[in-house]
């Protein structure tokens, strides 16, 4: 069978349900196809309320609103901060991402259930795809790479995969919490953090590092230092880490974590991927692709290259890390930090704060 499309979206995830429904609502041909529908992304499912108000998002998907974070130093200071208004917003990563496919079947895209092979033709792009345990063939004019961390569509272009971190999490049911808490210590997640996220049913608990060897016996030790319950199983998972060297090829488009867009330190994954996913379909809308590289610099890089260096400097080792709590317990830094990451600020006021704060850090 060969199918033929103008926009191919690759990744049923919130980078490529938010750009295809974009682009649907512009009149624009989209087929978006997902490799598995039941797919329940390993996520704490954090995110700021911006991620509805700026992308039309119904608040009816939140699950918790957390109003505390608490961060705990390697030392084990613990600290509250009182987000003052704002929230972290809990979602459940299968609800949500199914939620995000259906209002861009609403607005015409066509939805497909199908695993990205390769691209066979890379002038008018054809690519192969397994739908239904039979091969297909989908011409397109523009491809959006919205297929995660393991972009399948990067390797196809000979593309390295980005560098990543392992993450290794789990789900325990019955347990509360109000907070969400990240506790920082290479005894249990060097250069990371381990977390413990409110969810639907109990909490969600993980840890992350670069060395995949390590991740278990890392996890095991943040749980008796947390005292966390054994429970059901964990699942591992990859998580970019920020270069800012991919936005498109051609005119192909990378958009959320196959073009490595986590914010670093805060290893916030979701807003900033249904962003590009928003800037893809408009460079696409005004047929330039060009203009989605600068549409995301204009309104990300500084923030991604501030924070970037605030994690090579605060998460590089204990003492690091230490300072990084004793600092949040000044109110204008926690303003800062707030304005930044839940307000998600656009103007430059916000980063000069952060500037002025942190920049003694950064030589
Ligand atoms: C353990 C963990 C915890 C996290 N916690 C948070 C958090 O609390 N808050 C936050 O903001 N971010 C968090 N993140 C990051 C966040 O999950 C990602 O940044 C976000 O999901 C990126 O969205 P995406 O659409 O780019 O990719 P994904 O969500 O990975 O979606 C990619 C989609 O493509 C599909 N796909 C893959 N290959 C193919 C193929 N060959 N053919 C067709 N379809 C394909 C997949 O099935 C998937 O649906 C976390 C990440 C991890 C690993």
């Amino acid at each position: 069978m060969m199918l033929k499309t103008k926009v191919l979206v690759v990744g049923g995830g919130p980078a490529g349900s938010t750009a295809a429904r974009i682009l649907a609502e512009n009149g624009i041909e989209v087929i978006l196809l997902e490799r598995n529908l039941s797919f329940q992304k390993p996520c704490g499912g954090g995110t700021s309320s911006s991620t509805f108000d700026e992308l039309g998002i119904s608040k009816t998907l939140i699950k918790k609103e957390v109003k505390t974070i608490m961060v705990v130093s390697p030392q084990g200071e613990r600290l509250e901060i009182d987000l003052r208004g704002g929230s972290l917003n809990i979602i459940e990563r299968g609800e949500f991402d199914r939620a995000l496919r259906n209002s861009a079947v609403e607005k015409g895209v066509r939805l497909i259930e199908g695993d990205f092979c390769r691209i066979l033709n890379d002038k008018k792009y054809t690519i192969e795809a397994h739908v239904g345990g039979a091969d297909i063939e989908i011409i397109s004019e523009y491809i959006i790479a919205a297929d995660g961390v393991n972009s399948k569509v990067r390797t196809s272009l000979g593309i390295k995969p980005s560098r990543a971190f392992f993450t290794i999490s789990e789900r325990i049911k019955g347990v509360e919490a109000d907070l969400c808490e990240f506790w920082f210590g290479s005894s249990h997640a060097p250069h990371f953090y381990s977390w413990v996220f409110p969810a639907e049913d109990g909490i969600s608990a993980g840890t992350g590092s670069f060395e995949p060897e390590k991740i278990k016996p890392l996890f095991e030790r943040f749980r008796e230092k947390r005292g966390l319950i054994p429970e059901g199983q964990k699942r591992l998972y990859r998580m970019p880490l920020w270069k800012g060297d991919l936005y498109t090829h051609g005119k192909v488009v990378f958009a959320g974590d196959s073009a490595g867009q986590v914010m670093p330190l805060s290893y916030e994954g979701i807003y900033y991927a249904m962003k590009a996913g928003e800037f893809a379909a408009k460079a696409i809308i005004e047929e330039k692709v060009e203009n989605y590289k600068k549409m995301w610099k204009e309104r990300f890089q500084r923030r991604f290259t501030l924070m970037d260096r605030l994690k090579n400097y605060f998460l590089k080792d204990d003492v690091s890390a230490e300072k990084l709590v004793a600092l949040h317990k000044r109110p204008e830094v926690q303003a800062a930090s707030l304005l930044l990451w839940i307000r998600k600020d656009k103007g430059r006021e916000g980063l000069k704060d952060y500037i002025r704060i942190f920049g003694k850090f950064l030589s």
